[in-house]
C-alpha cells in the first residue's frame, strides 16, 4: 500500500513527487505518457510566457538561455529533475480505473493494480481539445494540436482561435510561407496575447500579410475550402484552404472527478471542490493539483501559480499520517 499515488506526470505531478520523496512518503507517479506529456507535445519552437525562474520546482535552479526559456529547455530541466533525484515514475502507463474503498484508493492502470491511502489528480487539460462541432471536423486536414510551421510552408492555413496558441501558430505559419487566415469569433485578438506578441500579430494584420476575419465562425471544413459565416451580419462566403488549425482550448478529463465523486460548481465553468488551504477535495484523502483544479477556466491555473499545490498536498498528508510537519 502506498502513502500516496499521483496520476500525472506533468510539471505539478513530479513537484508533488519530488516534495513526497523529501518528506520520506512512499509515493508513486502514474504518467501515460512521456515525461511531462504536455510538454512533450507542446509546438516545437514554443518560448513560455513565464521566465525559468516561475517554472521551478522544488527549489531547483532553471537556467536557460533567455529569460523566457523554450520548450526544450523545459523538457531538460523536468527530465534532470527526475533523474537527479531518482523520483519513483512508472511512465506510458495509463490510469483507467479510480475507485474509493474505505479508507483507501485502489487504482487500475493498463499495466498492474495498485492501493494508496492518498491519490491526488494531476492530470492537466491537454487531453481533449474544445471542438469546433461542425461538419468536415473529422477530416485529416483539420487538428486541434499544432507542432511545426514547417509542415504548412506554401498552403492555404486557416488558423481559428485569437488566444496565444493561435497567435504564435498564425505567425509562425506565416514566417515559413504558409498563406494564413485567422478566423477569430469575437471582434478582436484576445486581450490575454502576451504583450510582446500582439503588436507583431496586429501589424501582420494591418500591413495584410495574415487576413484576420473578426466575428466569423467555421459553419463547415471542406476537402478544398471553407465554408465561413460573418455572424455581426450573418453574410456566408467561402475561403479556399488547404489545412485548418484549430485552437480553440483544451478542457480537463472531468471522469475521474466523477465517478470518484468531486463535487463541481454548477455554473457551467465545473469548477472541482477543493479546500484552497490543503487542495483535499470533498472526498477525504483526495487531492487536486495544477491546471485540473480550474474547471473549465483552464487558463486560472498554470505551471507558475499552482507548483505551489505541491508543498501545501504534502504537508497536509504528512500532518495526517502523524508524522512530523516538513513545512511547520
Ligand atoms: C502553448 C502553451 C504554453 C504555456 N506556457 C506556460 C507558461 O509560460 N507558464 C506557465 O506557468 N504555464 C504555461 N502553460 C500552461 C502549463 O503548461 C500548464 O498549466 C501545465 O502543464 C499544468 O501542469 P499540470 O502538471 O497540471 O498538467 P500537465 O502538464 O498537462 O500534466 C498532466 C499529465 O497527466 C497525464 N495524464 C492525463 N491523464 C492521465 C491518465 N489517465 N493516466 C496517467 N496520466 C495521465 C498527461 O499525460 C500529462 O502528462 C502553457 C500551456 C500551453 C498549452
Amino acid at each position: 500500500m502506498h502513502d500516496l499515488i499521483i496520476v500525472g506526470g506533468g510539471p505539478i505531478g513530479i513537484a508533488i513527487g519530488l516534495e513526497a520523496q523529501k518528506a520520506g512518503l512512499n509515493y508513486l507517479i502514474i504518467e501515460k505518457g512521456v515525461l511531462v506529456n504536455s510538454l512533450f507535445n507542446y509546438p516545437v519552437n514554443m518560448q513560455f510566457f513565464s521566465s525559468s525562474e516561475k517554472l521551478e520546482i522544488g527549489g531547483v535552479p532553471f537556467i536557460s538561455k533567455e529569460a523566457k526559456p523554450k520548450r526544450d529547455e523545459a523538457l531538460e530541466y523536468y527530465r534532470r529533475i527526475v533523474s537527479a533525484n531518482n523520483l519513483n515514475i512508472q511512465l506510458f502507463e495509463a490510469v483507467e480505473e479510480l475507485q474509493k474503498m474505505g479508507t483507501h484508493f485502489e487504482i487500475r492502470t493498463v499495466k498492474a493494480q495498485y492501493k494508496s491511502k492518498q491519490l491526488v489528480l494531476a492530470t492537466g487539460f491537454y487531453d481533449i481539445p474544445n471542438l469546433l462541432g461542425v461538419p468536415g471536423e473529422d477530416l485529416p486536414k483539420v487538428s486541434h494540436y499544432y507542432k511545426d510551421p514547417h509542415y504548412y510552408a506554401r498552403q492555404k492555413v486557416a488558423v481559428v482561435g485569437a488566444s496565444n496558441s493561435a497567435i504564435d501558430a498564425a505567425l509562425e505559419c506565416w514566417r515559413k510561407g504558409a498563406e494564413v487566415s485567422l478566423i477569430i469569433r469575437g471582434p478582436e485578438v484576445g486581450k490575454r496575447v502576451k504583450y510582446w506578441v500582439r503588436p507583431d500579430i496586429l501589424n501582420r494584420i494591418e500591413e495584410g500579410s495574415i487576413q484576420a476575419y473578426y466575428s466569423t465562425e467555421i459553419t463547415e471544413v471542406r476537402e478544398k475550402e471553407l465554408l465561413l459565416t460573418n455572424t455581426e451580419n450573418m453574410t456566408q462566403f467561402r475561403l479556399a484552404n488547404d489545412f485548418v488549425l484549430a485552437l480553440t482550448g483544451y478542457q480537463p478529463n472531468f471522469r475521474f472527478l466523477d465517478t470518484l465523486g468531486v463535487q463541481l460548481s454548477n455554473d457551467g465553468l465545473k469548477k472541482p471542490h477543493y479546500r484552497p488551504e490543503t487542495m483535499e477535495s470533498n472526498i477525504e484523502g483526495l487531492y487536486l493539483a495544477g491546471v485540473i483544479c480550474g474547471g473549465m477556466e483552464t487558463h486560472k491555473w498554470f505551471i507558475e501559480n499552482s507548483r505551489i499545490h505541491a508543498p501545501m498536498i504534502v504537508n497536509d498528508i504528512v500532518n495526517k499520517l502523524k508524522k512530523k510537519p516538513v513545512y511547520a
